[in-house]
């Protein structure tokens, strides 16, 4: 009989890959893969550390695995078993922690995943961290998230990711196409390219060898992969290059997600980005100036050491005049061994929060803003096995979440509709622009 294997992922699309590739090396070595409800002979957890509350979270789903399976052998991989391996060793009902150079040999590590006295703490220095794993996503039929690049290489003063994940490192441009090429044998209609900081792609074994633009020109001309997303990206990496490209492009859609971090040069300054917000205004107008419906996502974080109201302020009027179309809202919290953690000026948390709020509400106003301008607007929607209350959903090439009458028909289909109006739920109806009968013939 096979031994069952379970995975649970906390954190990014980054981390969702990488369990997912996990996942298909164990089927790969005789492991039948189970959902994690279900009784397993082992459970691999997929930490982040980004997430608050790490170590709490950690310590639920490892007591939610020894409630199915007691029996379990149970191991911690991930950001934050890089960070803090021995703090995650003494959370009562761990036998492994791996670390970011180990995580991918933990076949060969564990040793049939046999229970021992104390748990392994196999975590080495993340400078030992420095190849690259070639991983995807398999969550469902129409979208995968394909890692093209790890670690970063700048020193953002409030970021562990590098401490966690180690240098800046891809694969080849031919290894991201021959991935691309088996993704476009499959269902797959959408890949979402992945990675901590995507527009450094091209730096192996230490050296630049492509950049970023060599690998969307490469993948552009894969046939069989409908759209390609670009995850996210630093505006001082988003070049004009790259724009004018995806607005030229077929296969490229028209969203872009770039981290903003703050509207205030001086916080920008205190966060050791790369840009001032002249530089984010810039991106933002060639973007609109190409392609004036495109969708623009900004992550913002909220509560900086130093940040005043003024400050805040600055921010806020910042974004509300911009033209983007929503925000990823983070409260900062302080991690261990940041610079950010022993700065002076830190914000109390009930401002912290207000802060956030103000934004939420700021990205809502946005996103209804952006949607109600492509009303009457026609689009090519990518339908999902995501069915609520009769409804199903799908998303347009400029990342619009349309609602529609469930019909299976249309599951992972790519279909042209008219966008008819924003519901109160805040989605948009829409109207097929060609009959099912003229698609399904
Ligand atoms: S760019 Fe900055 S925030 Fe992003 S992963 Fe690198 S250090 Fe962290």
């Amino acid at each position: 009989m096979k031994r069952k294997v379970a995975f649970y992922t906390l954190g990014c699309k980054l981390n969702y890959a990488e369990t997912s590739s996990l996942g298909r090396m164990m089927e790969e070595r005789g492991y039948q893969k189970v959902p994690f409800h279900e009784p397993a002979d082992i459970y691999i957890i997929n930490t982040c550390s980004v997430t608050d509350n790490a170590d709490k979270k950690c310590r639920k789903v490892v007591r939610e695995a020894q409630k199915i399976s007691p029996e379990a052998y149970i191991c911690i991989v991930g950001c934050y078993a890089q960070l803090k391996p021995k703090e995650i060793a003494e959370i009562p009902g761990v036998d492994a922690v791996l670390g970011a150079a180990e995580k991918f040999r933990l076949l060969d590590l564990l040793d049939g995943f046999k229970k021992t006295q104390l748990p392994q703490v196999l975590a080495s220095d993340i400078s030992e961290a420095y190849e690259f794993h070639y991983a995807f996503s398999w969550q469902d039929r129409t979208r995968t998230f394909l890692k093209v690049q790890d670690g970063c290489n700048y020193h953002c003063t409030f970021c562990t990711i590098p401490l966690a994940r180690g240098k800046s490192r891809s694969d080849s441009v031919a290894n991201v196409l021959s991935a691309a090429r088996e993704i476009a044998q499959t269902e797959v209609k959408e890949v979402v390219l992945t990675g901590v900081n995507i527009g450094d792609f091209g730096i192996t074994n230490g050296k630049r060898q492509s950049r970023f633009i060599d690998l969307v020109e490469a993948l552009d001309e894969v046939e069989g992969i409908d759209r390609f997303r670009i995850s996210s990206i630093e505006p001082n990496l988003l070049s004009n290059e790259i724009i004018e490209f995806v607005a030229r492009s077929q296969r490229f859609v028209p969203h872009f997600h770039i981290p903003l971090q703050s509207g205030s040069n001086k916080i920008l300054r205190l966060m050791r980005r790369r840009y001032l917000r002249e530089l984010y205004v810039d991106r933002v107008e060639k973007i609109k100036q190409l392609m004036p419906h495109a969708c623009i996502g900004v992550d913002v974080i909220v509560g900086f050491p130093g940040e005043t109201d003024e400050d805040f302020l600055e921010t806020y009027q910042f974004l509300n005049e911009l033209p983007v179309s929503y925000l990823h809202v983070f409260t900062y919290s302080e991690r261990d061994h940041t610079p950010a953690a022993l700065m002076e000026g830190v914000v109390p948390q009930k401002v912290r929060t207000q802060r956030s709020k103000m934004l939420r509400i700021l990205s809502e106003k946005k996103r209804r803003h952006f949607y109600e301008d492509n009303i009457g607007r026609q689009y090519t929607v990518l339908f999902e096995d995501d069915v609520e209350e009769g409804y199903m959903h799908g998303f347009t090439e400029n990342y619009i979440r349309v609602s529609a009458p469930y019909d299976p028909l249309l599951i992972n289909e790519l279909r042209p509709v008219k966008l008819l109006q924003v519901d109160d739920k805040g989605k948009m109806q829409v109207e097929e622009t060609v009959p099912a009968y003229e698609i399904h013939k």
